[in-house]
């Protein structure tokens, strides 16, 4: 990497790696993959679990139906996705949108590792237990069930810079159940309130 390479020809590097990768097996019976998108100077940054069908067509992350979910519950925080960096652990959609494998994920998350460094946000979010164990385990804090911790806000440094991270639900765990849904949409209000402290903090 040249020293003053601009953040936005980093990012584009990292994502067309990202789309011939074959570090495990799960690119062969996925259409693409798929890096993320979003704001390559976000201050907050979601990381989701794998990409499902929608986004293996269309390359994108979140554009099924949890990322409605996720679309609707992010207005209420007064963030666009154009603000923020959308991303998940696994890049390559798991057959049959199973859960990804821990050898998946370890083989996976370099490339995440290497975008968060990139855009460096001061805000994770991570969607779910797997994203959340991922994230959680890097500043060495274990959980049993996501409910108990969603809505949290830690610290820590799990990427070697100080980082806020607030774990909430999987959208799509919330799309049959209401109570699921309630649960998330708190999640949604700590972190409206988190970021609303952070602007404010930047701003001073
Ligand atoms: N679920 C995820 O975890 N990620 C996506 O990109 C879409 C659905």
């Amino acid at each position: 990497m040249a020293p003053d390479e601009p953040t936005d020809a980093i990012f584009a590097r990292i994502s067309s790696q990202i789309m011939k990768c074959r570090r495990c097996p799960l690119w062969d019976g996925a259409k693409q993959a798929v890096p993320g998108e979003g704001s390559t100077c976000a201050r907050v940054m979601f990381i989701g679990e794998a990409p499902g069908e929608q986004e293996d067509s269309l390359g994108r992350p979140f554009v099924g139906r949890a990322g409605k979910v996720l679309d609707s519950l992010l207005g209420g925080t007064g963030l666009s996705r154009e603000d923020v960096f959308i991303g998940n652990i696994v890049k390559h959609r798991p057959p049959g949108n199973r859960d990804p494998k821990p050898d998946e994920i370890q083989a996976c998350t370099p490339w995440l590792e290497q975008q968060i460094n990139t855009i460096r946000p001061p805000l994770l979010v991570p969607l779910g237990r797997h994203a959340t164990r991922y994230v959680l385990g890097r500043i060495g804090v274990e959980f049993v069930k996501i409910t108990d911790i969603s809505g949290t806000v830690f610290e820590g440094e799990p990427f070697g810079f100080p980082q806020k991270i607030i774990p909430a639900l999987h959208p799509a765990a919330t799309l049959h159940n209401p109570l699921s849904r309630e649960h998330l949409k708190e999640d949604f209000k700590k972190l409206g309130a988190l970021i609303r402290e952070l602007e404010k903090e930047a701003a001073s």
